[in-house]
């Protein structure tokens, strides 16, 4: 069974996919580091590839299909994958499901459940090393960071109307994403609003039963 996560910025999705990753000895695909891995090849692909990054163009979803096809190829068999940032939208969702089909590849997908007014807060208030550029949630305590010991500062970008139109377009993107695949039952609902291990504790829960249910 492979994974695909949906998940607003701030409901802790890359955090949890760590962890599912670790649990499930599962091989990750993340759109940006395929699309840099495929950059360095010397191969049509990559030359295509290459081209639209130079020029600041949006990667095709053909594109990127042909990517999640080259590290599907290339990943052991019998090893479970998990996609993150993948589809984005209806259009990357239905080529998506073609090539999964084609591959004879099952998958749920994770959906980590966080209002908005939530990831707003989240994202308002989280710092930031003034050296090293660590993230920190509102969450952590310290006003040191913890990797290099300097000081941590609210981030400049962070202001309340950048981060509102990232939410508001992600969920205009993402939510019908999501019902499509609710209503194939293919969608593993977590509550994000909880503490990072609690929301772990559940996410492993829910996986291990659907897998129990679909096996
Ligand atoms: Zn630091």
């Amino acid at each position: 069974m492979d994974f695909v996560l949906f998940g607003i910025q701030g409901s802790g999705k890359g955090t949890q996919s760590k962890f599912l990753a670790e649990k499930y000895n599962l091989s990750v695909f993340e759109t940006g580091a395929a699309l840099r891995v495929v950059a360095q090849e010397n191969s049509d692909l990559s030359r295509k590839v290459k081209e639209i990054i130079e020029t600041g163009h949006l990667v095709p979803t053909e594109i990127v299909m042909e990517i999640i096809e080259n590290f599907i190829e290339h990943a052991p068999k019998e090893q479970s994958l998990l996609f993150d940032g993948i589809p984005r939208s209806i259009e990357q969702a239905e080529a998506f499901d073609a090539l999964m089909k084609k591959h004879n590849r099952d998958f749920a997908g994770i959906y980590f459940n966080l209002p908005k007014e939530e990831a707003m807060r989240r994202l308002t208030t989280r710092r930031i090393c003034s050296k090293c550029k660590t993230v920190y949630p509102a969450a952590y305590a310290e006003n040191t960071c913890s990797n290099c010991g300097n000081e941590l500062v609210t981030r400049t970008d962070d202001n309340a109307a950048s981060i509102e139109n990232r939410l508001n377009a992600y969920n205009k993107e993402t939510i019908p994403i999501i019902k499509k695949y609710a209503k194939q039952n293919l969608i593993i609902e977590v509550d994000a609003k909880p503490s990072i291990e609690k929301v772990t504790e559940n996410m492993l829960e829910k996986v291990e039963m659907f897998l129990i249910k679909s096996s």
